[in-house]
C-alpha cells in the first residue's frame, strides 16, 4: 500500500523519483522557457496544455497595446494594418510550425468551421466520388461536421476502427480507400492516444486512390514539427489555443495546398473573401489564392496573440521542444510502468517515442472517480476523457520533470486510496 503522506517529503515512495525529476530539470536547456509564461510558484502541475495552453507573458502585453494603442486610440483607421493580419500570421505560422511555403495558410475561423470549408470544397471538387472517410475515434466535432456534410449531399460516411493505441497506419487508409473516395479527414495526433501518424506515408496512400486528405493538426501544432508541403498533404487545420498558446477561443487556421487553390472553392461566402470587399455592389468573385478562404471579418485581439504564439515557438525552437517533448513522454511512460501498472493503470499511448504526439494517456477502470478526486483537491491538473481514460500532456515549454513526478505521485496516491476505502 502506497504511503498516503504528502508527495514532496523524503518519507514518500516518491522521493528517489522526485530527486531524480529535480537533476532532470537541472540539466535542461528549455528550462528558461517557463519563465516566458504566466506561471506561480505555488501553481499545480498543468497537465492539461493540450487542452489549454499557458498565457505567455508577452500575449499579455501585446494584448494590452493593440487594445488601448490600435483599438482604443486608432480606431478603425487601425484595419489599414489589421486587414493582412490573417494572411501575414498564417504565412509565419507555416514557416515556423507547419513546414508551409507563404501563401498557402491563413488565420481565421475555428478549427470547426475551418474544416467544414476544407471538405465541402474538397467535395464539390470531386463530385463523382461518393464515400467520406474518417476515423470511428476521431474527435467529436470532425465527426459530427463530415456527418452532417454527408447527410446534406446524400454521400456515404465510412468510420474506419483503427488500433486504439497506435491510430491510423498507411497500410490500414489503403484498405479503407478507393475509386469511390473523395476525402480523407484524419487526426495527426489522436486527441485519446495520443498516437502520431505517417502524414507522408497516409497522404501518399489516398493522393494513390485519387481523393484529398484533410487533416487536423489541433493536437500536434506546436507540439510535433510538420512538414505539411514535404509530405504531400492537400488541405489541414487546426487550432491555436492548445500548443500553439493563444488563449480560449483564439482563431484556428487552414492549409490550402497551392496546387488546390485554383481548383477549391469554399461555400461561405463572405465578404472579406472577396476580391475588393468595399466594392460592395459588385456580385461575389473570390479573390486569387488563399486569401479566397476567408469569410468576415478577422479577429484582431485573438490574431495577435497567435502571432506572439508563434513567435515565442520560433525562439523556443520547434526542434528543441520536440526533444523535450520526447524526453518528458518517454520518463513518463517509464514512472507509469514502475509506479502506476501495480494500481491499475494501463498505458494507451505509443511506447515507441516516434508514434507519440506530446501526451501520455492512461486507462483506468476507476479513472472518473480519481480525476473528480484530483479535481477537489487541485493537486494536479489533468483531464478525463469517458470512460476511462486519464490524460497527462506534456506541453514542453511549460512542464518540467517534478511536475510528472507530482502528478504520478497523486494518481498513485488517489488510486490507493479508493482501493484502502473500498476495503475499509
Ligand atoms: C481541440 C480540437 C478541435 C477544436 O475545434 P473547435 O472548432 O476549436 O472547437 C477540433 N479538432 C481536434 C482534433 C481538436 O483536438
Amino acid at each position: 500500500m502506497t504511503d498516503p503522506s504528502p508527495v514532496g517529503e523524503e518519507s514518500t515512495p516518491f522521493a528517489e523519483e522526485l530527486a531524480e525529476a529535480a537533476a532532470l530539470d537541472r540539466a535542461d536547456p528549455l528550462a528558461w522557457a517557463r519563465e516566458q509564461f504566466h506561471t506561480g510558484a505555488q501553481d499545480p502541475p498543468y497537465l492539461d496544455g493540450n487542452s489549454l495552453g499557458r498565457l505567455p507573458r508577452r500575449s499579455l502585453i501585446r494584448l494590452l497595446q493593440v487594445a488601448e494603442e490600435e483599438w482604443g486610440h486608432g480606431l478603425v483607421r487601425s484595419w489599414s494594418g489589421w486587414m493582412g493580419m490573417p494572411t501575414r500570421v498564417g504565412d509565419r505560422l507555416g514557416e515556423v510550425l507547419l513546414g508551409a511555403g507563404p501563401g498557402q495558410v491563413v488565420v481565421a475561423d475555428s478549427t470547426s468551421v475551418n474544416l467544414y470549408k476544407l471538405a465541402a470544397a474538397a467535395l464539390d471538387a470531386l463530385p463523382e466520388r461518393p464515400v467520406v472517410v474518417t476515423d470511428r475515434a476521431n474527435f467529436p466535432t470532425d465527426r459530427y461536421l463530415l456527418a452532417g456534410l454527408a447527410a446534406d449531399r446524400r454521400l456515404k460516411l465510412r468510420s474506419v476502427d483503427f488500433d486504439e493505441v497506435m491510430g491510423p497506419t498507411p497500410e490500414a487508409v489503403g484498405s479503407a480507400v478507393g475509386p469511390d473516395t473523395a476525402l480523407v479527414l484524419l487526426s495527426h495526433v489522436d486527441y485519446r492516444s495520443g498516437a502520431l501518424a505517417d502524414m507522408a506515408g497516409i497522404s501518399g496512400v489516398v493522393r494513390d486512390a485519387g481523393a484529398l486528405t484533410v487533416w487536423d493538426l489541433s493536437h500536434s501544432v506546436g507540439a510535433v514539427p510538420i512538414t505539411l508541403d514535404q509530405s504531400g498533404a492537400d488541405l489541414a487545420a487546426g487550432c491555436t489555443y492548445k500548443y500553439l498558446n493563444a488563449g480560449p477561443g483564439s482563431p484556428a487556421f487552414l492549409y490550402v495546398s497551392r496546387h488546390l487553390q485554383r481548383r477549391l472553392q469554399q461555400p461561405i461566402w463572405g465578404w472579406m473573401g472577396k476580391r475588393d470587399p468595399f466594392a460592395m455592389e459588385e456580385p461575389y468573385s473570390p479573390q486569387e489564392g488563399i486569401g479566397s478562404f476567408l469569410s468576415g471579418t478577422p479577429q484582431i485581439l485573438g490574431l495577435a496573440l497567435v502571432e506572439e504564439g508563434v513567435e515565442l515557438l520560433a525562439e523556443l525552437g520547434v526542434e528543441r521542444v520536440r526533444a523535450k517533448s520526447l524526453a518528458l513522454t518517454d520518463h513518463l511512460v517509464g514512472l507509469v510502468d514502475r509506479t502506476l501498472e501495480p494500481l491499475g493503470f494501463r498505458l494507451a499511448t505509443p511506447r515507441e517515442g516516434q508514434r507519440r504526439g506530446s501526451q501520455v494517456t492512461l486507462r483506468h477502470p476507476r479513472a472518473r472517480e480519481l480525476c473528480e478526486r484530483l479535481d477537489r483537491s487541485g493537486e494536479v491538473i489533468l483531464d478525463f476523457r469517458p470512460p476511462d481514460r486519464v490524460r497527462l500532456g506534456c506541453a514542453a515549454p511549460t512542464t518540467s520533470f517534478t511536475d510528472l513526478v507530482r502528478a504520478v505521485g497523486s494518481l498513485a496516491r488517489s488510486a490507493a486510496e479508493l482501493v484502502s476505502e473500498d476495503a475499509g
